[in-house]
């Protein structure tokens, strides 16, 4: 594309045009071939960012995206699902609904990132399991989903690099919040990685990105018809991350967390939201009539340990120490300081900010700022109440796990004021906002 050309679409979209397939084809081309420099894309992004993209243009900005670098591909079976979430704070629901719907029949060749800021990543729960390897040969990460129904690895090979780029620069030029950018990033990476059958998890409230359950609406709505546009049956649900999912925060203490609920010990918000994300997973995968059938499927697999094993042998395909599945507390790693957070008055809790205990989890060392900063794989808190819950004065809310006594003292405190309490009953928070079909 001539330079003139390239200053002519980003007037046409800052006076609110909708630009054609080849332009934005053309945009995605040159900036990832370096023709395109970065002003002349921040331009573009800001552009966006006030005027919005249109379906039609959103879907070309995605395939243009997903086309940039290497494609995989996993065949037709209709078996072959994928789940996606848009990150949250102690979100561990990949841990424990990708073994439950392998264990259900599904195929799930699962591709995930690592936490970035105050949101958790798959890779690094796992990683916190001994010995677990996420970095698999393409013929492994094969192996391992034909004998094991499953295999959880890091992106592999050259994926999306239109992604990496557009991403970094987005994050510094304040337009990471769009909806339109935010579905294109996710649906390219999902399309690149081969998915024909996808469920997403679109997190709402004070710890994602979406503030608002509208907002996270809209950003659904957007994923959903991408997907439809691109050939893969997609589902969307819209779930509340205005307080952490279960009780754990922090990798090792998540992965405990996730293998009680595969055991089928609750706590009760995690074990509904993967159940629900499940259902739609195996619905999509032909393995369950409806819903409610798919419902009822995975919550016997969760009873009787059939959920358990499949997690228990993918651990042993990736490399991990199986005994995490029996003595979690013995095989996972332990910070060496904890320190109890009490509650200042009696009453009910109203809030807990997902996002202040998500940053004091990530100041604890359990995340980075930067993709190359080191975590501490033992580190988090361990709530003891949640939203609705009965809490008296000078009682524990939560546990704070830490590298020293000085930093779980520091943290008790942090925890403390993430809650806020009511002197009247309180009810449990509603978790499944929405749902996009
Ligand atoms: N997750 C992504 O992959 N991309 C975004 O833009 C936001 C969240």
């Amino acid at each position: 594309m001539a330079p003139w050309s390239v200053v002519e679409a980003i007037r046409r979209k800052r006076d609110g045009e909708a630009l054609p397939t080849s332009e934005i084809q053309a945009l995605v081309e040159g900036y990832v071939a370096g023709r395109i420099p970065d002003y002349q894309m921040s331009a573009f992004l800001m552009a966006v960012y006030f005027r919005g993209l249109d379906p039609r243009e959103m879907t070309d900005l995605t395939m243009a995206m997903a086309q940039s670098g290497d494609m995989v591909r996993f065949g037709d079976d209709p078996r072959i699902v994928d789940k996606h979430s848009t990150g949250g704070v102690g979100d561990k629901t990949s841990l424990v609904v990708v073994p439950l719907v392998a264990a259900a029949g599904a195929l799930v060749p699962k591709m995930s990132g690592r936490g970035l800021g105050h949101t958790g990543g798959t890779l690094d729960k796992l990683e916190s399991i001994p010995g677990f390897r996420t970095s698999l040969s393409p013929e492994e990460f094969r192996r391992s989903v034909d004998e094991v129904g499953l295999a959880i690895v890091g992106q592999t090979g050259n994926l999306v690099p239109a992604d990496k780029l557009i991403y970094a620069l987005r994050d510094v030029t304040a337009t990471v919040d769009s909806t339109g950018l935010i579905a294109s990033s996710v649906m390219s990476k999902k399309i690149a990685g081969g998915a024909r059958r996808l469920v997403l998890d679109v997190k709402a409230g004070r710890g994602a990105f979406m503030p608002t359950a509208e907002k996270a609406l809209e950003l659904a709505r957007a994923m959903v018809s991408i997907g439809k546009q691109a050939g893969i049956a997609t589902v969307a649900l819209v779930t509340a991350m205005d307080q952490p999912l279960g009780r754990a925060v922090g990798n090792a203490l998540e992965v405990e967390e996730a293998v009680g609920c595969l055991r089928g010990e609750g706590p009760a918000d995690l074990r509904h939201e993967t159940v629900e994300l499940g259902a739609h997973l195996v619905v999509l995968a032909g393995l369950a009539p409806d819903i409610g059938a798919a419902r009822l499927r995975l919550n016997g697999l969760l009873d009787t340990g059939q959920a358990l094993e499949r997690f228990r042998r993918m651990v042993v395909a990736q490399g991990g120490d199986p005994g995490v599945c029996d003595r979690p507390e013995e095989v996972l790693p332990k910070a060496p300081a904890t320190s109890e957070a009490l509650a200042p008055v009696g009453g009910w809790v109203k809030s807990i900010d997902a996002l202040a205990v998500g940053r004091l989890c990530m100041r604890l060392g359990a995340g980075r700022q930067r993709k190359e900063d080191v975590i501490d794989p033992a580190v988090g808190v361990v709530l003891a109440a949640k939203i609705g819950d009965p809490v008296e004065k000078g009682l524990p809310l939560g546990v704070v796990h830490a590298r020293s006594e000085a930093e779980a003292r520091e943290g008790a405190r942090g925890l403390e004021a993430a809650y806020e309490f009511s002197e009247e009953p309180v009810s449990a928070a509603e978790l499944i906002l929405g749902t996009v079909e």
